[in-house]
């Protein structure tokens, strides 16, 4: 019997919009966060083009910024490598490392990834494309090799230092170009791009990104958390681990292999909530750690 298509019975049996609310609010929330930046200073007093009337939403970037000229807010991967780099910072920096330290814990680190990085969209399209091109995997990497990336990434700003990954970083590159022209970078972004869709099924963001690493260890205590709340009525259709991004996260919980919790307790799983759009027996929830 040939397959359904990925999502169709999630779709007739909830509507489209249900189908689709987790991926449309993180699409949302990825290009309002650039638009955003984008928006500049906005007139607060009066509109004029004296800079001291006018009060910024937020001034900065993805790696360090200021909201409302005045709550700090910082990446504390980017800070982690500063510090063993031995540069100098503010203690503003300081203060929104741990700012955002603190939002992750209890969110999930991966959070930054789903709801945040413009990187994402960039491989998610990718995905999207080779699932419809029904292209095959190629190349198989351990997806622990991002840690060992991460590793990498620290000892290079401890022995040079300086942030040299920040030079080559696509999120960055990606984030400062769409802010203020992409450059080079886009060839950075085409070529992930190209290698996910051709090559590796989730192969940056799941096997590679030491950002994505950094945040997932941030988020192994996270208070909020998917879970397989009705197992009992998956159909084996799949789909979710289709269109997960670390189908890996999945199994234990829907199939009940680490006793009897259905909480996704993996720290890898970045809050997506597409398993919860696309099941259609509607297995999947979010809630909380703690919650029954
Ligand atoms: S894994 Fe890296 S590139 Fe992918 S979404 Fe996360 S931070 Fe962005
Ligand atoms: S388990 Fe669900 S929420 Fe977690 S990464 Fe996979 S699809 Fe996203």
């Amino acid at each position: 019997m040939p397959r359904v298509p990925i999502g169709r019975a999630a779709v007739e049996k909830k509507g489209w919009f249900r189908a689709n609310r987790w991926l449309l609010l993180r699409r949302t929330s990825q290009l309002l966060i650039i638009a955003l930046f984008l928006i500049g200073p906005l007139a607060f007093v009066e509109w004029s083009d004296d800079a001291e009337e006018k009060i910024w939403l937020i001034k900065g970037s993805l790696a360090s910024n200021v909201v409302l000229d005045t709550v700090p807010l910082s990446d504390p991967f980017i800070y982690l490598q500063t510090l063993l780099s031995g540069q100098a910072f503010e203690q503003t920096v300081l203060i929104g490392a741990l700012i955002v330290t603190l939002f992750y814990l209890l969110v999930g680190g991966r959070v930054y990834c789903s709801w945040v990085c413009p990187m994402n969209i960039v491989t998610d399209s990718a995905g999207w494309l080779r699932r419809k091109l029904g292209l095959k995997k190629k190349c198989e990497l351990s997806p622990n090799l991002r840690f060992w990336v991460l590793g990498l990434v620290m000892v290079m700003a401890l022995v040079a230092g300086n942030l040299l990954w920040e030079l080559v970083n696509p999120v960055t590159l990606l984030q400062r170009g769409l802010l203020y022209g992409m450059g080079a970078g886009w060839m950075v972004v085409a070529a992930l791009f190209l290698y996910d869709l051709l090559w590796s099924r989730n192969g940056w963001c799941g096997h590679l990104c030491p950002m994505g690493a950094f945040y997932s260890l941030l988020g192994r205590l996270s208070l909020v958390r998917v879970r397989a709340v009705d197992r009992e009525a998956c159909n084996d259709c799949m789909d979710c681990f289709v269109v997960c991004p670390e189908p890996q996260v999945i199994r234990p919980a829907l199939k009940g292999e680490d006793g009897v919790s259905p909480l996704i307790d993996e720290s890898l799983c970045t809050n997506c909530g597409r398993c919860i759009d696309i099941c259609g027996p509607e297995v999947f929830r979010f809630g909380g750690r703690f919650n029954k």
